[in-house]
């Protein structure tokens, strides 16, 4: 059994979670996170974990401990939202809303993964995370559907004011967005 460095434990971090979340979240939604007894059923469900060393259990055992390097580690960035867990947990433990909120700490603290800034980065090109490409605009024309979707992607109006909100709330300074290069900062 890996041995914990006290010195290293962080009291606080689990209030600093439900801090974190409780405002978008609810109270309730993250502090589901006591409520858990490690019985495995989300590390046994998690699809991610089945491809890397990524365990559900552990990363919410650590903030249990008040080890607070589980916000530096890559760990939380391989959750894919799936909801697997969510839905299997025996204690209703808000599992993915946990790691979410995780993400968010871990995000203000310069510890954002490079593949979700760069997924946040469409946002701030296209107005979305997936924006349409080439395929799906012709696919849209054979279904008869009007080519392009009304949507930010193709109207400078909306897409000038979803970057507006960003700008206002400085996500693009979250993910080190280069607005002349429209991409991120090296
Ligand atoms: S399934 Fe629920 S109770 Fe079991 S380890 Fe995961 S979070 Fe904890
Ligand atoms: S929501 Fe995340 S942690 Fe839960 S099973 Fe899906 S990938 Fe795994």
């Amino acid at each position: 059994m890996a041995v914990i460095n006290m010195e290293k434990v962080n009291k606080n971090l689990i209030n600093e979670v439900i801090e974190a979340g409780k405002l978008v979240l609810g109270e309730s939604v993250v502090s589901s996170i006591k409520a858990c007894y490690q019985c495995g059923t989300c590390t046994g469900s998690c699809p991610s974990g089945r491809r890397t060393a990524y365990r559900t259990r552990k990363v919410l055992r650590k903030v249990l401990l008040g080890l607070d390097d589980v916000l530096d580690t890559d760990d939380i960035w391989y959750c894919t939202t799936c909801y697997t867990c969510y839905e299997r947990c025996p204690r209703d433990v808000k599992i993915t809303e946990i790691i979410k909120t995780l993400r968010n700490i871990a995000a203000k603290k310069g510890n954002m993964d490079l593949s979700h800034r760069k997924t946040a980065s469409y946002v701030l090109r296209f107005g979305h995370a997936v924006p349409a490409n080439k395929q799906v605009v012709e696919l849209r024309g054979k279904l008869g559907l009007p080519a392009k979707s009304p949507t930010a992607q193709f109207s400078e109006k909306d897409l000038e004011e979803v970057r507006t909100l960003i700008k206002e709330l400085e996500f693009d300074k979250l993910i080190a967005f280069d607005w002349e290069k429209m991409d991120l900062k090296e």
